[in-house]
């Protein structure tokens, strides 16, 4: 307990959104430009952690390329241990820290230790997507029904995804690029339609993004084919359809 400062520090658990630094809240923009400490992961844009007060001590948790992802209790250790020394904390996750993200487990851990905490929250990748790549996750023709799933995670084929897809539905499915082709299988097992459509988005928001549109049955070709990479989003369902009423639509109104 040497180390204990009087009063503790705050732990901020910040959502830094897709990558672009232009859609960080301004809550995450003044705490990093005034940060004393930002432990960040692999997701967050280096043009975001440029960003940081240039005092400021950045610590690394995930490299994502050479696989040294720092063990989660150590990241709560370190998390809790910098804020007892009296320090505030910054910490930086890619997206919203709340979606998929283990800011509830870090919050846990700041509790526990009487560390106070607050979070902020960011543009999660299904939001970014559906605007960068023009797809309305909801939409009173289409779908009123909006779902987010983990692609990658324990035991995939015992997670119930029934109802959670198909007609009226949109489905969102994080880190689910390597796991394609058993993700259109579960689904097809579930009694959605092979052409049903489907869009992938590999860094949506960002300059690089691609957007790529298929059907059920071929979802595992489409990202195989087209080398898609993560980050990346599977979305599945009717509002991923390029509407030809839609932009019909549009073109009547544009001739008005
Ligand atoms: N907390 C994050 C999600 C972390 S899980 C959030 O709210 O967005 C990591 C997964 O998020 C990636 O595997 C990918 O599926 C998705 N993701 C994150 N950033 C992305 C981006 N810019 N484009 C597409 N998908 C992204």
């Amino acid at each position: 307990m040497a180390n204990h400062a009087s009063h503790p520090g705050r732990v901020f658990l910040v959502g830094a959104g897709p990558g672009d630094p232009d859609l960080l809240t301004l809550r995450a923009a003044r705490l990093l430009t005034s940060a004393k400490i930002v432990v960040h992961d692999g997701l967050v844009d280096p043009s975001i952690l440029a960003m940081a007060n240039p005092q400021a001590r950045m610590i690394s948790v995930a490299k994502r390329r050479a696989h040294h992802t720092m063990p989660q209790e150590d990241i709560c250790a370190l998390l809790v241990r910098e804020a007892l020394a009296g320090n505030d904390v910054v910490r930086l996750k890619g997206g919203d820290p709340l979606v998929f993200g283990r800011g509830g487990e870090e919050a846990e851990a700041c509790r526990a230790a009487g560390v106070p905490v607050e979070i902020v929250p960011g543009i999660s990748a299904a939001n970014a997507a559906g605007a960068a790549a023009q797809i309305a996750l909801t939409h009173r023709d289409h779908a009123s029904v909006v779902s987010f799933v983990a692609g990658q995670c324990k035991g995939l084929s015992d997670q119930d995804w029934s109802g959670l897809a198909g007609v009226g539905r949109t489905l969102v499915i994080y880190m689910g690029v390597k796991t394609a082709p058993q993700i259109a299988e579960k689904l097809m097992a579930d009694g959605l339609a092979p052409d049903m459509a489907v869009a992938v988005i590999e860094n949506a928001a960002r300059p690089e993004m691609r957007v790529i549109r298929g059907l059920l049955a071929g979802l595992p070709d489409l990202v195989e084919e087209n080398r898609v990479k993560s980050p990346a989003l599977i979305v599945i369902g009717e509002v991923t359809r390029e509407h030809d009423a839609d932009l019909a639509a549009i073109a009547v109104k544009a001739e008005q």
